[in-house]
Order: structure tokens, then C-alpha cells, then sequence
């Protein structure tokens, strides 16, 4: 009987508990979050700051600027870029800025932002190298690029190119360093920033710049309202300085 009883208040417990933590998941909305999507080893774009670990870089600040415009709380969704139209279509996140190119392609699975940020492909090598002057002569070469990326696209068109693909531009650039790739294609600002903080000790830029690229921020294909809102908050940060102000922070110049 003492069984039966406790099996019962422990039944009523149980009841009691979930009742209560749905009550909780009630209240949140309130809190008015937007759940942005990056692949967060792209710095100046978006990366980690070493000691906080907290989310930086040029998309962290005009997707705050831009939440805030909306009046929303943005926070950051650390996925890996192959991953992150399917965390947009699998709802897990509501936005995606993550330096992410606009490309006929991506846009017949989400809906791109005006552009906000131009961009174009370059090439790093070891400083001596002296075979690599151009995309041309990545011919047969070994490329180290991420996953998934419009870098990984234009050197899988290459004559003979062996394409090794990472989670990471840092990885790529690691294979690099390693001797294991005889180029890296990648995002012209990004290999800029690589060398910068300290890459250029054994690798520098080569060649032209490859593909006007733009980049988007991106939502769900049926969220169009919030497409509207971020088009809308994107030209108000743009007409309100905060953008430009944004830009020179990180890049040292005035947007183009
Ligand atoms: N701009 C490139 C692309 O969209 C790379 C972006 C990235 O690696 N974060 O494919």
C-alpha cells in the first residue's frame, strides 16, 4: 500500500513539474531573441575574442546594430558553415550572418538581405613559393579551402586542382603552414586578416581577386516579414552612420 502511495505522489510530482516548466517555456517570448547563425572562426567577420570567448567581428556588430534597430536581442548560433541553411530550414536559427555570399544557388533555398559587405576570392601561399602568381597556375596544385564556401566551388573548377576541403579557414591555413596544401583560397578580407595578425611571417597574397562576391544575410525562404524588418534596419544603420562607423572599426577604412 506505502508502494502503491509513493508510486502516486510521485506520479503527482511528476505532473506538477512538467506543468511548471511549460509555464516557463510560456513566459519566454517575451524576450524578444533573434537567434543569428555563424560559423564563428572567420574573423574579422565573426570569431571568438580569446579571453571572453565572446562573439566578435564585423557581422557580431552590424547584426547588433541591426537588432537593435528591430529592437530584438541578437544572439549568436555557433554552427559550421555547411550547416548553417539547414539550421535556417530546420528553424533552429532565425538568421544567418556569417559572411555568407550571395549566390543563385543558395538563394533558391533562403532569402538574402540586400548586400552589406563586398567581397571577392584571393590566394595565399607560402612566401616562397614562386610557381603560384594566379589562379591559372593552380593548376595540379594542392588548394586547402573551408567546406562549403564559394572558395571551395571556384577551385573544384580547376584543371587537376587536388581540393582539400576543412571544417575551418584556420585549418586551411594550418595546412598551409604545414607544408600539406600549396594554396589556400578564401575570402580576399579574411586572407588580409590571417596575414595581418601575424600569417605573413611565412605566407603572402598572390594573383588577382577572383568573383565580385557579396555578401547577405540570410532568413528562412518562408520568413518574409523579417527579410522586410532586416532590409528595413539595414538601411537605417547605413542612413544613421552606425554602419559606416561599424566598418571602419573593422576594417580601418570607409565602406566602398
Ligand atoms: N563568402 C564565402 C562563402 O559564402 C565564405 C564564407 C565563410 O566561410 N564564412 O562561401
Amino acid at each position: 500500500m506505502f508502494k502503491r502511495w509513493m508510486a502516486f505522489a510521485g506520479l503527482i510530482l511528476l505532473v506538477l513539474t512538467l506543468g511548471l516548466a511549460g509555464c516557463g517555456g510560456n513566459q519566454s517570448p517575451a524576450a524578444k531573441v533573434l537567434k543569428v547563425g555563424a560559423e564563428a572562426t572567420f574573423p574579422p567577420f565573426e570569431f571568438q575574442e580569446e579571453n571572453s570567448k565572446e562573439y566578435v567581428g564585423f557581422d557580431v556588430d552590424i547584426m547588433k546594430a541591426i537588432g537593435k534597430q528591430m529592437g530584438m536581442e541578437v544572439q549568436i548560433v555557433n554552427t559550421g558553415f555547411d550547416g548553417l541553411i539547414p539550421a535556417l530550414e530546420g528553424s533552429q536559427i532565425d538568421a544567418i550572418a556569417s559572411a555568407m555570399t550571395i549566390t543563385d544557388e543558395r538563394a533558391k533555398k533562403v532569402n538574402f538581405s540586400k548586400p552589406y559587405y563586398k567581397s571577392g576570392l584571393s590566394i595565399v601561399v607560402k612566401s616562397d613559393n614562386v610557381t603560384i602568381n594566379n589562379f591559372k597556375e593552380l593548376e595540379g596544385k594542392r588548394i586547402a579551402v573551408q567546406i562549403g564556401t564559394t572558395g571551395a566551388e571556384a577551385v573544384k573548377k580547376i584543371k587537376d586542382a587536388k581540393v582539400r576541403e576543412y571544417n575551418s579557414a584556420s585549418e586551411a591555413y594550418l595546412e598551409l603552414k604545414a607544408d600539406g596544401a600549396d594554396a589556400v583560397v578564401n575570402d580576399l578580407p579574411v586572407n588580409e586578416y590571417y596575414l595581418a595578425k601575424g600569417g605573413s611571417k611565412d605566407a603572402k597574397l598572390v594573383g588577382e581577386v577572383l568573383n565580385a562576391e557579396e555578401y547577405g544575410i540570410a532568413v528562412a525562404k518562408k520568413d518574409t516579414e523579417l527579410a522586410g524588418k532586416i532590409n528595413k534596419a539595414l538601411d537605417e544603420i547605413k542612413q544613421n552612420g552606425e554602419y559606416a562607423k561599424i566598418y571602419e572599426q573593422w576594417f580601418g577604412k570607409k565602406p566602398q
